[in-house]
């Protein structure tokens, strides 16, 4: 039997907050509970550039609330050569094309982006004639994007189903390297996925549509596609996906007020189905009662009152 391998994917440019740590903690209780290795990953490419100090602040709060991983993290900025032969190999079989329009050049042909959506669809005439033909990879101040072909791609989901998604439609031809010198977020998750051997891929619901995209690159590249688990987000009372406006629920702050690790993982069992209100527990606890079907469905809201229960310990 094979084993099966997932991965924490932290970006250490954005404080962790309640959300992300409840999404490590599925992760890493689903990894535990069913034999698989758990391999640590920091996506400092997707963002400004972070100091060292940001990767050892983001592992050393993961630590402090009890995940462990095997091996060393990966940090994808240390090594671009991965990414670089990617490239090669996908602008020789003619997949991808230098294109330096702007934003605003893009969004004067393209229709209006839907609801909830904020990103600015690339229409399929913006691309250059050439496209489609073999050239050879030579980063220099431009962006490259990925050619989509009309049609629909379907993702199996472990949590959410079967879903089809429109990528020709939304985004179209989508930015695999950027003019930055670095790969952009959806060439980088492929190339660490593979070269980590990840099988699994545990996150939130709101990358579900990259899975559709990074299903396309998967067979670009010739390279075999992971199962994914997309688990509901945690969300501010305003029905809005859990961020700064909602208050500080940053793990580092908590961490500070002395408030013990206990709680948090408490709260964040109660959200998962584990409870039916928060009360303190080990993570070895959280791990032992963890059950992906009783995960709810739906997104958590985090109320006033997990915050008031959090701080009173
Ligand atoms: N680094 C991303 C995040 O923190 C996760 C990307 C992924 O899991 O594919 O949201």
């Amino acid at each position: 039997m094979s084993t099966q391998v997932s991965r924490l994917a932290p970006s250490p440019t954005g404080a962790l907050h309640l959300g992300n740590a409840r999404t490590f903690l599925i992760n890493w209780a689903i990894a535990r509970n069913n034999g698989w290795t758990l391999c640590m990953r920091m996506e400092d490419l997707d963002g400004p550039r972070v100091k060292q100090d940001a990767i050892e602040d983001c592992l050393q709060t993961l630590l402090w609330l009890g995940l462990d991983w095997d091996g060393d993290p990966l940090v994808q900025s240390r090594e671009l050569g991965p990414y670089l032969d990617a490239m090669k190999h996908l602008c020789r079989s003619g997949k991808v094309y230098p294109c330096d329009l702007s934003r605003s050049d893009i969004a004067s042909v393209a229709s209006a982006p839907q609801e909830g959506a904020h990103e600015t669809p690339f229409p399929a005439s913006l691309r250059p004639q050439t496209a489609g033909s073999s050239i050879t990879f030579n980063p220099g101040g431009e962006n490259f994007r990925f050619m989509v072909q009309p049609g629909s791609i379907r993702v199996d989901d472990h949590v959410q189903g079967s879903s089809n998604h429109d990528v020709h439609e939304l985004p179209g031809d989508f930015v695999v390297w950027t003019r930055r010198h670095a790969p952009a977020y959806q060439l980088a998750v492929v190339i660490d996925d593979a070269r980590q051997g990840v099988s699994q891929v545990v996150r939130g619901d709101d990358l579900l549509p990259s899975a559709a995209r990074q299903t396309l690159l998967y067979e670009a590249l010739g390279l075999k596609t992971p199962e994914w688990w997309h688990v509901p987000l945690v969300l501010g009372e305003d029905g809005h996906r859990l961020a700064k406006r909602h208050g500080d629920t940053r793990l580092s702050s908590y961490r500070a007020l002395g408030i013990p690790c206990e709680r948090i993982i408490g709260l964040l069992a109660h959200w998962c189905g584990l409870t039916s209100e928060p009360e303190e527990m080990t993570i070895e606890e959280f791990r032992d009662g963890f059950d992906i079907e009783s995960l709810p469905g739906n997104p958590v809201s985090m109320r006033r009152e997990d915050e008031q229960w959090l701080r009173s310990g």
